[in-house]
């Protein structure tokens, strides 16, 4: 919907022609609404922490005579000054996703890489939580992009099926091509997500169950990140999902092949 359009007449040259430049101004009043729901957000995640460590640091000092009251006070502070570090290092990555930074040159990158390496960034969790996890299909694919921030979406996918998974479930890593693109699922046999969730959970400190992300360490930032990243990327995020038997999050990706021109010819035996 344009809000409004500027018109701003210039003349060019001695023959009197004049360009109207018509500025539409909808997608900066939008932006400059995204920035302030922004600051909006994440002032008020930043006090959740913020007041828990507050609230903790007095009990410890009001039970310095109780020192099993002041050691399970202070592992909690642990855990939640470690979630703020967290939740700061996902703003500040997520400002950048949604700013003007100038993006990183597109480069070929395998699939394969992109999967090894996620999965390796979730292989203790993954072990910790007696949950395997599984690479099916064809790796041999490459998109256009950016290796680490595709690893980053990929790991956020994977994070979530271990984190909203129970014991000794599995996790399947799909990957295949589907067009000109690539598909990348990871299915889980978790909680699931209820539907009237579904279409929300890529919004940003979006969460089904705030107490569950809480105790898992989330931020809710992780799929609005997965989200910015693969759209960047020209590709798109879908999720299906049925309660108490598990969810399917795929990303596709626009596929790219070796130009074949482009690779050197094979000597002339004569
Ligand atoms: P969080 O840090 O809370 O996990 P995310 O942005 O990664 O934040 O996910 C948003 C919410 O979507 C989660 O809080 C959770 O309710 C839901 N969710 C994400 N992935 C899964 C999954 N694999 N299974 C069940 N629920 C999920």
């Amino acid at each position: 919907e344009v809000l409004a359009v500027r018109a701003r007449t210039r003349p060019l040259g001695a023959g009197g022609l004049v360009a109207v430049i018509l500025d539409d101004v909808t997608e900066s009043r939008r932006v400059e609404a995204v920035r302030r729901d922004f600051v909006a957000n994440v002032s008020h995640e930043l006090k959740t922490p913020v007041g828990a460590l507050h609230v903790l640091a007095e009990a410890v000092q009001a039970a310095s005579d109780d020192p099993v009251a002041v050691r399970r006070f202070a592992d909690r502070m642990t855990h939640e000054s470690a979630r703020l570090a967290r939740l700061v290092q996902e703003i500040i990555h997520l400002s950048r996703l949604q700013g003007a930074e100038p993006r990183p040159l597109p480069r070929p990158v395998p699939v394969g890489n992109v999967l090894a390496e996620a999965v390796d960034r979730n292989r203790l969790a993954a072990q910790a939580a007696g949950i395997s996890v599984a690479v099916i299909g064809n790796t041999d694919a490459g998109v256009l992009g950016d290796e680490s921030q595709l690893v980053t979406a990929v790991a956020n996918l994977l994070e979530n099926a271990v984190n909203y998974s129970p014991r000794g479930t599995r996790v399947g890593l799909g990957v295949r091509g589907v067009g000109d693109t690539v598909e990348i699922s990871v299915t889980d046999e978790g909680i699931g997500i209820a539907e009237k969730d579904l279409e929300r959970v890529f919004e940003r400190f979006y969460r089904a169950d705030p107490a569950r992300s809480r105790q898992t360490g989330g931020t809710g930032l992780g799929l609005a990140i997965v989200k910015h990243i693969v759209t960047n990327h020209g590709g798109s995020v879908g999720v299906w999902s049925s309660e108490g038997a598990g969810s399917t999050f795929t990303l596709r990706l626009p596929a790219y092949w070796e130009d074949p021109g482009e690779q050197a010819e094979p000597p002339d035996p004569d």
